[in-house]
């Protein structure tokens, strides 16, 4: 086959093959051409590979997707298969497969599961998003069908991206000519500077495994991210540990601030890991200078010293276990309150004002042996558990997956400089004598704190947050805040030598791991969008968590020919204010967007505002708030009413809980009424799904929770089940038969956790009959399996006697 010649400018030539078949190192190629000639060859050089990648089409809503699909439709001929990849439109680096087959369009969320590692619903999780639609490409794996052709825009993004194309950046710093470096990195025409290479690492990676020292500094202050991960899951640090060059770590955390706790997705692997398994003595030495921690733990639990020792590095070994651990500046007495309890601790630190990173450590009443760290962040209070157990013959304290230290000053003084899977670093403490104590540190390493901030691990926090760590409720008088004397739903909260064309994969692979991050994430459905021009906005008929409601008109299409319907929908207003909270927003949209049911408030649709606020659409439920009601109409209200409602919510929660659905939120005010003979569930921002293989969700993360609804597990341990919204049900029940009382009436969050754990209920309202009283108590079982099934609690609001008015109405009732 002829060569192909490419015509500059200039109207002089060169062989295009000359600089794409690598023969020549770009010094030769020099001699012959100017520098941006060679750019300008290289960029077509990549585009003309990268032709069968352009899939991407950056940020673009769901109707243009359909728009673009349908011209590319129109020019392939009803192409089944054909397809574009985009950036979700209410989620940023959060992707969608947009995919047509069969004369419908299909857009499937595609998940990261762990740092550029996707999947699609319930399939393989793969290293980036061009590995992952190149498997979709090849087999369908259970979508509609196999990808076929694209509708051609641009390739995938650098970060998201197993492996590139190795362009004359990668080559240049692979030939350590760090002038021409410095020049590529000045042209127009330079490729991105965190692009990956065929072999899947970025221009610094193979700096940093060489050991290029001016080539790494020129690259991180041109923009090379420090801390992004290559095909095997390393990042530079990690680089130069495989390639023992010891020199180029200070650079990277000193320029670039890397970060020496950044795990390797595919083992938990840190940097001293990888150096400990490779045996290289001066790369340990120097992370310990810059506060490497000497036994981190991997996701197996390895540790650096493990490492050293199966692979018979003795001079590690040693180093490792004679460790001395730089003497702490940090003592005991700065926070250590050993008569404190959970209640105490919280107390203290808002006394102390709630300062971030504010802290003390105390006992904990679970291990005698153990202790637990009480910190202040966003104003919040979060505790976590610093455990012991016997590593080496040793007494080791740690909290969840971090370090392993000998003592808990230690510890303490780890967590100043990293926050490392804590919300923050802790800075202030509050001493035996109850005054502040700034944690000392030396100013050389105060940096590294910033860098665990600016680039956090994927570490989650040690523990579901204890009731303390939680607004308790709502309000100081712990009730929702009071409105029309009623109680409203309330805000919840890489060969020494390099080599001059491409070099094979470095051998620096980790040996099998043993265990893998869960990939076990729920699949996020693509949200349904409406017109904007459809929709009109009306008077505010609420206070949501994110901003108010109104109530509106939707002009809603109709599906077949008839006439465009105007139906009265309820608008949730997303206020930009809250825009910290937006995932939470779209969370409450999707779930809702699920379900489907005669006893739940139906979602319409998302829509944005003309001023970019997002705004949920559903069903206008006419007579509002069930707590609402019960104040406000008690003498309309007869006990008929009452079962009529109990039975329709059990109803509504025995479907939630067939979709392993948790609510997570079931309460009077979260129950509305369309009229007096239906009550449908609303307000879903607190639910979550649980998982297939689990009868309960485990809460990780803090917020504002309903405690006085909360059965004794989620309170304890963050253990959410249906038996916990069983719970929380009779509780509902409660509500209703007292006509809006609040339970447990001014009784703070704290005291009711008292109560209940003394074995105490809420009382029998005044008027409500046994029966229903006796359902409440059981709801209220300690035990989560003793307490009756919403299947249960359905049927016995239908088939006593005592319900026989309800029967008539429940037949009604479609699904
Ligand atoms: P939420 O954000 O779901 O707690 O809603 C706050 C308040 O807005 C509720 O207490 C109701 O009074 C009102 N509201 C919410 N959704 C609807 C709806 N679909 N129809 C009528 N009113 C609603």
């Amino acid at each position: 086959m002829m060569d192909e010649y490419y015509d500059d400018e200039n109207g002089d030539s060169i062989y295009a093959n000359d600089l794409t078949s690598e023969l020549l190192n770009v010094q030769e190629l020099l001699k012959n051409n100017s520098l941006d000639e060679l750019l300008k060859i290289d960029r077509d050089n990549i585009r003309e590979k990268e032709k069968e990648k352009q899939w991407y089409h950056g940020r673009i809503a769901r109707d243009v997707a359909e728009d673009i699909l349908k011209k590319g439709l129109v020019k392939h001929g009803n192409m089944d298969g054909l397809f574009l990849v985009r950036e979700s439109s209410f989620s940023s680096s959060s992707f969608v497969l947009s995919l047509y087959s069969k004369g419908i369009f299909f857009h499937f969320q595609i998940n990261e599961v762990k740092s550029a590692h996707f999947s699609i619903d319930q399939g393989p999780t793969v290293h980036g998003l061009d590995r992952l639609i190149q498997n979709y490409q090849e087999q369908a794996q259970g979508l509609p069908t196999h990808l076929t052709l694209f509708c051609k825009c641009k390739p995938p993004p650098d970060e998201q991206r197993y492996s590139g194309v190795t362009n004359l950046l990668h080559r240049a710093v692979l030939e350590n000519i760090p002038e021409v470096v410095k020049q590529i990195l000045a042209s127009k025409y330079c490729p991105s500077v965190n692009a990956k290479s065929e072999w899947g690492m970025t221009a610094l990676h193979d700096a940093c495994y060489y050991g290029f020292e001016d080539v790494a500094d020129l690259l991180i202050r041109n923009g090379a991210n420090v801390n992004c991960f290559d095909k095997d899951g390393q990042t530079p640090l990690h680089r130069c540990c495989t390639g023992n060059k010891a020199g180029i770590i200070s650079i990277l955390i000193q320029e670039g601030n890397a970060n020496v706790n950044e795990r390797n997705p595919k083992s938990g692997w840190i940097p001293i890991h990888q150096a400990a398994y490779k045996g290289y003595l001066d790369c340990i030495k120097i992370l310990l200078d810059y506060h490497s921690p000497y036994l981190p733990r991997a996701d197996d639990d390895t540790t650096p010293l493990d490492l050293a020792e199966n692979y018979e590095h003795a001079d590690c070994v040693k180093e490792i276990e004679q460790f001395e651990q730089p003497k702490v500046i940090t003592h005991k007495y700065d926070w250590f309150h050993p008569e404190i309890d959970r209640q105490g601790g919280q107390k203290l630190l808002e006394l102390k004002g709630l300062r971030e990173g504010l802290f003390l450590v105390r006992s904990s009443k679970k291990n005698p042996d153990w202790h637990v760290l009480t910190l202040c962040h966003d104003q919040k209070v979060f505790n976590y558990e610093i455990k012991t157990k016997n590593y080496r013959d040793r007494h080791m304290y740690f909290i969840d997956d971090g370090p392993f230290y000998k003592c808990l000053e230690h510890l303490i003084q780890y967590y100043s400089y990293h926050a490392n899977g804590l919300p923050c670093a802790l800075s202030v403490s509050v001493n035996t004598t109850r005054e502040l104590v700034q944690i000392s540190k030396d100013d050389e390493y105060f940096n590294l704190v910033d860098t665990a901030h600016r680039f956090p691990t994927n570490v989650s926090p040690a523990l579901p947050p204890r009731p303390e760590d939680l607004d308790m409720t709502y309000s100081e008088s712990d009730n929702p805040p009071v409105s029309n004397a009623a109680h409203h739903h309330a805000p919840l909260p890489p060969s020494p030598t390099p080599p001059t064309s491409s070099p094979p994969p470095p051998p620096n692979h980790p040996p099998p791991i043993s265990k893998q991050h869960s990939i076990t994430k729920k699949p996020e459905v693509e949200l349904r969008q409406i017109d904007r021009k459809l929709l009109s906005l009306g008077k505010e008929i609420g206070q949501g968590e994110f901003g108010s409601v109104v109530k509106g008109h939707y002009k809603k299409k109709p599906t077949g020919r008839g006439k465009t319907e105007k139906i009265d929908v309820a608008i949730k207003l997303f206020h930009k204010t809250a825009i910290n909270n937006q995932e939470d927003f779209l969370k409450e949209a999707r779930t809702m967007q699920q379900l489907e049911h005669d006893c739940i408030v139906n979602f319409i649709g998302i829509a944005e505002s003309d001023n970019h606020e997002l705004m949920l659409v559903e069903e206008y439920i006419a007579m509002g708030s069930m707590l609402d009601y019960l104040i406000d109409h008690r003498e309309n209200i007869k006990k008929t009413d009452l079962y009529l409602w109990a039975a329709q919510i059990a109803y509504g929660m025995m479907y939630l809980e067939q979709q392993k659905m948790v609510h997570r939120d079931l309460a009077a005010r979260n129950i509305l009424l369309q009229s007096k003979e239906r009550a449908k569930i609303s307000d879903f921002g607190l639910s979550r799904a649980v998982g297939s293989n689990s009868d309960y969700y485990k809460a990780t993360t803090g917020g504002r929770w309903p405690i006085k609804w909360y059965a004794p597990e989620c309170v304890n341990y963050g253990h959410f089940s249906h038996a916990s919204d069983v719970w929380s049900f009779g509780v509902t029940l409660w509500e209703m038969f007292s006509y809006g009382e609040p339970p447990y009436g001014d009784m703070k969050g704290i005291e009711v956790i008292k109560f209940i754990e003394e074995g105490k209920r809420l009382a029998k309202p005044e008027n409500c009959p046994e029966i229903a009283y006796t359902q409440m108590k059981k709801c209220w079982n300690n035990e989560p399996r003793d307490r009756p099934t919403f299947k249960a609690l359905n049927t016995h609001f239908q088939s006593e006697d005592e319900y026989v008015s309800t029967r008539d109405f429940m037949k009604t009732i479609r699904k």
